[in-house]
């Protein structure tokens, strides 16, 4: 029910990727009974904003001008899923118009800025406390592999546990957006419509089916999105270049673990790893190797692990479950994080691996934006 007291709030880019996942947690949870929606749009302004079940009044109409700074700048919060080019283009102009509204971003642009909190609030609901009452106003969610990395393995961050860790990805191509999971899958197609006679021929020779395939990979294949085929390979680069040999992606690992625990320097978590595309639809999984800072026993682990929130489950590192509890196919659509293969390495007592998956668009995108939305409403 909508009441003199009902929040205005700005949703741009609620169509993409995270923003379409965004949305529907949102309506799921209700979310849209405590705020009065204003839909923005970047390429159909004034086309019909989407009728949301449940909304309060006034979420029907019409699209409104996601560049428009007067009226973004009359709303109160303003959530925007649309990406680090709007955000470059659009938070600047309004904070030196005056505006002083919450804007809370799932795009990576304002998330190492002194001034802003990274929200993940089963870890960090401290910092972000601190930060609505101490009148910080930009809250942005981190990157997805970070904040799956450590919703899964909250229990030991959080308690300083882990002295360093190496983190080895594998992200889905939704991790790109929505094009690209459409790229994905045209690929897949091409591949299969290219040896489909040889497929339905059990004698027809694998050489020759590999060759078709390589050989379409190589000449043919629509790689628009991500510049090189990932249907049947992988690209081992994810985001920008920094020119030290280390991407984009990579480097966050290391800052955005540290700025969400928000660590002193001589608590300071050190991460770092590579980070891979791969041909998986939805959720990112990664391989962890930690250096703990004391020996714990697998059972002391596991307990931390799964104890720290009610998402983190741990999973017995057995053949059997890891191979049926421990997929992006198992993990995609839930908000559950399953870590598993958790055992002691060789190189010593103190150092132990673990594998995690999580939906990348939920816990590592739209879930912390809708959950501060919520905190910023007093609904949390
Ligand atoms: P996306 O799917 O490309 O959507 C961004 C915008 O692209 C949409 O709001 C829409 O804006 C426009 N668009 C153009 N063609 C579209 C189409 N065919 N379908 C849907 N939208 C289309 O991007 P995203 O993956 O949601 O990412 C948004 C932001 O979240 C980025 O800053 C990204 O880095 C960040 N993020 C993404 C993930 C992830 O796993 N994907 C995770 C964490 C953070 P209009 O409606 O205005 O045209």
């Amino acid at each position: 029910m909508t009441t003199a007291a009902t929040p205005s709030v700005g949703l741009v880019g609620w169509r993409g990727m995270v923003g379409s996942v965004l949305m529907q947690r949102m309506q799921d949870e209700g979310d849209f009974a405590n705020i009065n929606p204003v839909f923005f749009s970047t390429s159909n302004v004034g086309g019909a904003a989407p009728a949301i079940a449940g909304a309060a009044a006034g979420a029907a109409g019409k699209l409104e001008d996601a560049f428009d700074l007067e009226t973004l700048a009359k709303l109160p919060i303003i959530v925007t899923a649309q990406g680090g080019d709007y955000t470059k283009q659009v938070h600047g102009e309004l904070r030196s118009r005056g505006w002083d509204g919450l804007w809370i971003d799932a795009a990576s642009t304002l998330r190492m800025n002194d001034d802003s909190i990274i929200v993940l609030d089963p870890i960090n609901r401290d910092v972000i406390d601190a930060g609505l009452s101490g009148g910080v106003k930009d809250y942005i969610g981190g990157n997805c592999t970070v904040s799956c990395m450590l919703m899964g393995l909250g229990g030991l961050f959080k308690n300083n546990l882990v002295e360093w860790g190496t983190s080895m990805t594998y992200q889905a191509a939704s991790g790109g957006g929505a094009r690209h999971m459409r790229e994905l899958l045209n690929q897949f197609g091409t591949l299969n419509a290219e040896v489909s006679s040889e497929l339905s021929d059990p004698a027809s020779a694998i050489l020759e089916i590999d060759r078709k395939v390589l050989a379409h990979q190589r000449t043919e294949i629509d790689a628009t999105q991500f510049g090189v085929p990932l249907a049947g390979s992988l690209i081992p680069w994810i985001d920008a270049d920094l020119g030290n040999g280390q991407s984009k992606e990579e480097w966050k690992a290391g800052v955005e673990t540290n700025k969400i625990l928000g660590t002193s320097s001589e608590d300071r978590v050190i991460m770092d790893g590579l980070c891979v595309r791969i041909g998986a639809m939805r959720s990112h999984s990664q391989a962890l190797t930690l250096k703990l800072r004391e020996d714990l026993s697998v059972g002391e682990i596991e307990k931390l692990l799964d104890t720290d929130n009610e998402w983190a489950r741990v999973v017995p590192n057995t053949k059997e479950a890891s191979m049926a509890e421990l997929t992006p196919v198992a993990a995609s659509g839930t908000l559950d994080i399953p870590v598993g293969r958790i055992r002691k390495l060789e190189m010593g007592p103190q150092y132990i691996s673990a594998f995690t998956v999580g939906d990348q668009l939920l816990w590592g995108a739209a879930e912390p934006l809708r959950r501060m939305l919520r905190i910023a409403t007093g609904n949390l």
